[in-house]
């Protein structure tokens, strides 16, 4: 039963230090009542009122790890229906499916693509993160697994088989790099509870249904299994869209513990061509499907999905930033052309891109905006004459330059004068309104004295 912001206070030291980075106990009980911060933040609570409010503010989806150091995955830990509520935590991960009767050269090709796709976005390094291996009967899971060790050593391992002796092989050839260990149903329930036990590996359960899923799970928290991801046995779009729903909606409404567990799905058993198997994985992502898994990896159906997760896995109460600094773009010296923009991550990528792709030399200001565009912080008093000008001088750019030109936006043009009377010694060039004029006002620039 989740704790009210009273109950939680009760159990603080009430200093009302601010430190944990609000300033009295009571607000920041009522942000750890709201899922909106960690009791972790305060340091004066006791290890007894961390394990209590712990316990009874634990996000009704379980946090879940498997694989270790580059490997790992971390799913789960959600707390709402929608992102605007809160935000979502753990982005979806992409698995790549790999069958024991498979031949080689085919695994080969699957596990260098899964291996080698990395794309960079506004900053993040996006990439899928797991394979999974399937025991298609009497296979070498532990061989393959060592494979994809080697071969994609950045992906985290997913087990798949009904044999309990052929997963516990797997699991010992993974090492610390413990895998998910899939394949738990109503007749081989007791035996994966045992695994589990023996291994301390994350458990896979697979349900006819979503009662079947439940009555199986149910078992297993029974039986002191507390890590597991749930398949609800859905194998159409439809099924799945439906099953991961009601799941979520019985785990974060009701607290109903048997679905309180992250979702594994299989679009590779959905479709027959990989573009539909993209689809439906899209549609998935969407609604709550922590893990999906594809019969291949291709660029044209891995970018879309990674563009798709950032959207919706990015933080909607917090801006993407870039941190305030100096950034030289391409090699600038002494005489480069010196502009400044705000931290807004999406204006710095777009500016710097293109100063970049102008081949001229600069010095690119970033001031930090709080994530504020150029004219919204403006407007909100975080990018005025006053702050860019205290900004301008305690970055030290004027000693890395021999002229003292200063580019602002366009957009910034009203500041001009305001600017010059706070930076005497700088002259205030107004620069293009667009960042796609950028380049052709650079080549054309020269220092103004
Ligand atoms: S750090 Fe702890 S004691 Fe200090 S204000 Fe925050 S909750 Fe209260």
């Amino acid at each position: 039963m989740a704790l009210t912001g009273i109950q939680i206070l009760k159990m603080l030291p009430k200093k009302n230090c601010g430190e944990c980075g609000i300033p009295t106990c009571l607000a920041f009980a009522m942000k750890v009542a709201a899922g909106q911060t960690e009791i972790e933040e305060c340091p004066y609570v006791s290890d007894e009122a961390k394990a209590t409010i712990g316990e009874a503010s634990a996000p009704p989806i379980r946090t879940i790890k498997f694989g270790a150091g580059d490997a790992e995955f971390t799913a789960g830990g959600e707390t709402c229906l929608f992102r605007h509520e809160k935000r979502f935590e753990n982005q979806t991960g992409i698995a790549v499916l790999i069958s024991t009767d498979e031949d080689a050269a085919a695994i080969d090709g699957k596990l260098k693509r899964a291996n080698d796709f990395e794309y960079e976005r506004v900053g993040v390094m996006m990439r899928n993160n797991l394979v999974a291996i399937k025991d298609a009967g009497g296979g070498d899971l532990a061989g393959l697994a060592k494979k994809v060790m080697e071969a994609a050593p950045k992906q985290a391992i997913i087990l798949m088989s009904e044999s309990v002796d052929a997963l516990k092989a797997g699991a010992e050839a993974c090492g610390a790099n413990k895998p998910l260990l899939f394949g738990a149903n109503a007749e081989n329930v007791d035996a994966f509870a045992a695994l589990a036990k023996e291994t301390g590996c994350v458990i896979g359960v697979k349900g006819k249904n979503l009662d079947d899923l439940v009555d199986t799970a149910e078992k297993l928290i029974a039986a002191g299994v507390k890590d597991m991801v749930i398949d609800t046995g859905a194998r159409t779009m439809r099924d799945g869209f439906e099953d991961n729903i009601v799941a979520r909606r019985a785990a974060v409404k009701e607290k109903f513990k048997p679905l309180g567990f992250p979702t594994i799905t299989f679009p590779c058993e959905m479709a027959d061509d990989l573009m539909m198997e993209a689809m439906i994985g899209s549609v998935l992502m969407a609604k709550y499907a922590a893990i999906t898994v594809f019969s291949d990896i291709q660029g044209d159906i891995l970018f879309p999905l990674l563009l798709e997760q950032l959207n919706i896995f990015t933080d909607p109460q917090r801006p993407m930033v870039v941190q305030e600094d100096i950034y030289p773009i391409t090699g600038p010296d002494e005489n480069s052309p010196v502009l400044i923009t705000c931290n807004f991550s999406l204006t710095y990528f777009i500016v710097s891109g293109e100063i970049e792709g102008s081949k001229i030399p600069s010095w690119l200001l970033i001031k930090d905006t709080e994530g504020l565009s150029v004219l919204t912080a403006w407007a909100a008093g975080k990018f005025g004459a006053d702050l860019i000008a205290m900004f301008v001088k305690k970055s030290g750019i004027g000693d890395k330059v021999k002229h003292h030109e200063l580019i602002i936006p366009g957009y910034l043009a009203t500041i001009k004068g305001e600017l010059e009377e706070e930076l005497p010694d700088w002259t205030i060039t107004i620069g293009p309104r667009e960042a796609g004029h950028l380049p052709a006002f650079l080549k054309e620039w020269k220092p103004a004295s």
